[in-house]
């Protein structure tokens, strides 16, 4: 027994007597970077309070739905409206037309898409209906790139391009990721190689547009290129999984940055999560409605959920895509988290720390690295023990940012210039405990 008086640390030990490892999703058990998880009682705009009632501000924001902060009126409003009319029906609703059709106006490659609970959800209803539809069953994925827990995806690289993954968890059977081949993330030649070998048998290449589970690592233009001809070229499906740039990089996801770039760009299926449910239970894939119409019940590919559509998280989510299509909204977040990036490499210069940081609409990432990293095995080259160092003098500044590097930042538009430059200030002096190591 601990005789702590910090009740994060009473509700941890209760919490592990019940929930393996105290925790419902394992990086909020701040295994990587050691101490007790905040037990969070409430939260409101820019901040939370832990269980000491001690107030951080908060740079996960739920792990990326909460673009609004915490507590929106207006969201908050429209949730406790719906609540009144019923919280589940099994029976289609108005608002899953209008969360439809909100979705599909900001996102063009999308013509029909199909709500679902969670992006594991999403992405795994995603690659049945590419293997559906092409008749095909191997699958293209990248190294740090993470689309929820699915057995096929639960994968990292075998011993060669010609060899498939091997199983990152225990219980999944070495035949369910025989068809995923596993390639490194901005490596043109290996994707060229990987097309050349399997081209014929490929159903789809999944990847996030812009990396947010290796931090924050954005696909080069001439790699994502390539991965658009080649996909057309072998008549794979391009998946864009989009479940945290979603809505969260540019009203029209990351897939309108690329198009930018790249005239005409389009991905063919879009998986949606995080801020499309506005921080309930909601994500969403959807694509061309030829493809789509291959869905169950009009086709062959079957998938099913008891809560999907939920009219509760579909308020929540029409609610909190209703506040950020308003005008300049995305300007003010990218200026916001552009400011929050400046400020951190200013600091860490001052302290003489190497550093690096990118950022786009209101997601960021930064790295203990002197040059922004290309790929995984890059990323992991930041040295842990500095990495927590960083982490634990940003805590205890009241500062909340991901307990692990491969995680990337979020910044709400509740965040205050005030907030940022506290979160600047208190950087500034972690940076210069780094370099007493
Ligand atoms: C969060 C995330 C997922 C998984 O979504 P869940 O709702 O946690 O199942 C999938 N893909 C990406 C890119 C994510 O960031």
């Amino acid at each position: 027994m601990t005789h702590s008086t910090d009740l994060n640390d009473t509700l941890f030990e209760r919490a592990k007597r019940v929930i393996p490892g105290g925790v419902n999703s394992p990086v909020r058990a701040f295994r990587a970077v050691g101490g007790t998880p905040r037990f969070v009682k409430r939260a409101q705009g820019a901040y939370f309070w832990d269980a000491n009632n001690r107030r951080y501000i908060d740079y996960i924001g739920s792990w990326g739905p909460m673009i609004l902060g915490h507590g929106h009126p207006a969201v908050v409003e429209a949730v406790q409206k719906a609540v009144l009319e019923g919280f589940s029906f099994g029976a289609p609703t108005e608002r899953e037309i209008e969360l439809a059709e909100e979705i599909l106006k900001e996102v063009p490659s999308m013509e029909m898409v199909r709500l679902v609970s969670s992006g594991t959800e999403a992405g795994m209803s995603a690659i049945r209906l590419a293997r559906g539809a092409t008749g095909r069953s191997k699958i293209i994925k990248f190294e740090g790139c993470y689309h929820g827990h699915a057995d096929a995806l639960l994968v990292k690289a075998g011993s060669g391009l010609a060899t498939f993954g091997n199983p990152t968890s225990a219980g999944v059977p070495a035949e369910v990721v025989q068809h995923t081949l596993v390639l490194e993330y901005n490596n043109v030649q290996q994707l060229e190689e990987a097309f050349a070998l399997h081209g014929k048998d490929v159903a789809c290449l999944m990847i996030e547009p812009i990396a947010g589970n290796m931090n924050f690592v954005r696909a080069s233009v001439p790699f994502m290129q390539r991965c658009r001809e080649l996909c057309s070229q072998h008549g794979a499906l391009l998946v864009f999984d989009e479940v945290m740039t979603g809505f969260r990089v540019a009203l029209g996801s990351a897939q309108s940055v690329y198009a930018q770039a790249i005239p005409g760009f389009k991905p063919d299926i879009t998986v949606l999560g995080k801020v499309i449910g506005g921080g309930m239970p909601l994500a969403a894939f959807g694509g061309p409605r030829a493809l789509m119409e291959q869905m169950a019940p009009l086709g062959p590919v079957y998938q099913a959920g008891t809560l999907s559509g939920n009219p509760v998280a579909t308020a929540c989510g029409l609610a909190t895509l209703r506040e950020i299509r308003k005008p300049g909204f995305f300007d003010a977040l990218a200026g916001k988290t552009r400011s929050l990036v400046d400020g951190l490499k200013a600091a860490a210069a001052a302290e003489g720390v190497p550093f690096s940081a990118d950022c786009e609409g209101g997601m960021f990432g930064f790295f203990l690295l002197p040059t922004l990293p290309q790929n995984y095995g890059q990323v992991m080259k930041t040295e842990g023990v500095k990495f927590n160092t960083l982490f634990h003098g940003l805590l205890d500044r009241g500062v909340y940012i991901a307990p692990a590097l491969y995680e990337a930042g979020f910044v709400s538009a509740a965040h205050s210039a005030d907030d940022i430059a506290q979160t600047v200030a208190a950087a500034r002096e972690a940076f210069g405990l780094l370099q007493k190591q």
